[in-house]
C-alpha cells in the first residue's frame, strides 16, 4: 500500500438492503492529482464518496485518506476533507458571508482564522459581489458556488465534489470548471460526473465505474490509447506509389496500410498502427528524408464516449439473462 496516497481504498463493498452498490473496489489517489470518478447513474459514485467523506458506513474494506482509516479517525479525516455532495444542502434563509462564515467556524476555525479564510474563498469562488444577498434567492450557478466555498473554508487537503456542475448552464459550468483547475496547485480533488467531456477537461486519471465495480482507470490518453487499435492515420504524400508502399512495409509500427492515388502525384495512405503507436512521427520524417511533399497527415481519435460506451457495455452473458 503506498502510504503516500491521499486515497486509499482497498476491497470497498457497500449493500444497502438487498441491492449491491459498491462491489469491491480498490484504489488509490495520489497527492495533488485530479481524478474524475466516471460512470452512469446509479454506478456507485455518489456512495463511494459518502463513504470517503465519513457520511455513510462501508459494509466492508479499508478506506485511508492521508492516512487515516475514515472508520476508526473520521475526526482526523474530515478535517482534511471539504465534501461537496450533490444537492448540496445549505442554509437557504442565511446571507451567503454569514453561512460561510458560521460553516469555518463549525469546522474548527477561529474567529480571525474564519475571517481571513472568508474573504479568501469568496474571491476565489467569485461571490464577493453576492456576500450579503440571500442563498435562497441565488441563482443555480451561485448556489454552486457557495457550495464549492463551503467545501473550501477550512483549506483542506482533499476536495471531493459530488457532480459539482449538474444542472448548470454552459457559462457557469465553464467558471465551476476552471474554478476545479485551479484548485489543482495546491489540493488533491476527487470529481464525480456522468458526462465525459468534463472529465476529460478537468481530471488528470478518470475511475470509470459501471454497476459498483472499476472497469477502467488511467489518464484520458491512456484510455484513449488503449482503443486505439482500432484508429487510422491518414496522410497525403506526393511520391512515386511503389517507393511509398515499399517504405511503409519497411516501418515496424504499421499494421496495415492502404495507397491509392488521388489528385496529381499525390498519394492517399491509410494506416492502421500496431498497438496504438502513434505513426505520425515517423510518417513525417519519411517524407522529409525523402524530400516527398506532404499535404495532410491526421489522426482518426476513438472519443472517450467510444471508451466509456466500449468498458460500460453489458457482456453478452449478462445481456442473455
Ligand atoms: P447518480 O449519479 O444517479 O447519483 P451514483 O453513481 O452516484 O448515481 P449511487 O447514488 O451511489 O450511484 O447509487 C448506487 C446504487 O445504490 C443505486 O442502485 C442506488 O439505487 C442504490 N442506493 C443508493 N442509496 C441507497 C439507499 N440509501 N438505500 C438503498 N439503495 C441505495
Amino acid at each position: 500500500m503506498n502510504d503516500n496516497a491521499m486515497i486509499a481504498v482497498t476491497d470497498l463493498t457497500k449493500r444497502y438492503a438487498g441491492r449491491t452498490a459498491v462491489a469491491g473496489i480498490s484504489f488509490t489517489v495520489a497527492r495533488g492529482e485530479i481524478v474524475g470518478l466516471l460512470g452512469p447513474n446509479g454506478a456507485g459514485k455518489s456512495t463511494t464518496m459518502r463513504i470517503l467523506s465519513c457520511f455513510l458506513p462501508a459494509t466492508s474494506g479499508t478506506v485511508r485518506v492521508s492516512g487515516f482509516d475514515v472508520f476508526r479517525q473520521s475526526e482526523e479525516v474530515r478535517r482534511r476533507i471539504g465534501y461537496m455532495p450533490e444537492n448540496n444542502p445549505l442554509y437557504p434563509e442565511m446571507r451567503v458571508q454569514e453561512y460561510l462564515k458560521f460553516r469555518a467556524r463549525l469546522k474548527g476555525l477561529n474567529w480571525r482564522r474564519s475571517r481571513e479564510r472568508l474573504g479568501t474563498v469568496m474571491e476565489q469562488c467569485g461571490l464577493t459581489e453576492v456576500g450579503r444577498r440571500i442563498i435562497g434567492q441565488l441563482s443555480k450557478g451561485y448556489k454552486q458556488r457557495v457550495g464549492l466555498a463551503d467545501a473550501l473554508v477550512h483549506e483542506p487537503e482533499l476536495i471531493i465534489l459530488d457532480e459539482p456542475t449538474l444542472g448548470l448552464d454552459p457559462h457557469q459550468i465553464r467558471a465551476v470548471r476552471q474554478l476545479i483547475k485551479s484548485l489543482a496547485q495546491k489540493h488533491t480533488v476527487l470529481i464525480s460526473t456522468h458526462i465525459l467531456p468534463e472529465a476529460e477537461m478537468t481530471c488528470n486519471r478518470m475511475l470509470i465505474m459501471f454497476d459498483g465495480k472499476i472497469l477502467a482507470a488511467d489518464t484520458p490518453d491512456n484510455l484513449q490509447r488503449l482503443m486505439a487499435g482500432g484508429s487510422q492515420i491518414i496522410a497525403e504524400i506526393a511520391a512515386p506509389a511503389d517507393e511509398l508502399r515499399e517504405a511503409l512495409s519497411q516501418m515496424p509500427g504499421i499494421e496495415q496500410f492502404n495507397v491509392s492515388p488521388c489528385e496529381g502525384e499525390f498519394q492517399r495512405c491509410a494506416l492502421t498502427p500496431r498497438d496504438g503507436y502513434d505513426l505520425r512521427p515517423a510518417i513525417f520524417a519519411l517524407a522529409l528524408e525523402r524530400g516527398w511533399i506532404m499535404r495532410e497527415l491526421t489522426r482518426s481519435r476513438h472519443s472517450l464516449e467510444d471508451i466509456y460506451v466500449q468498458v460500460t457495455k453489458p457482456t453478452e452473458e449478462e445481456d442473455g439473462e
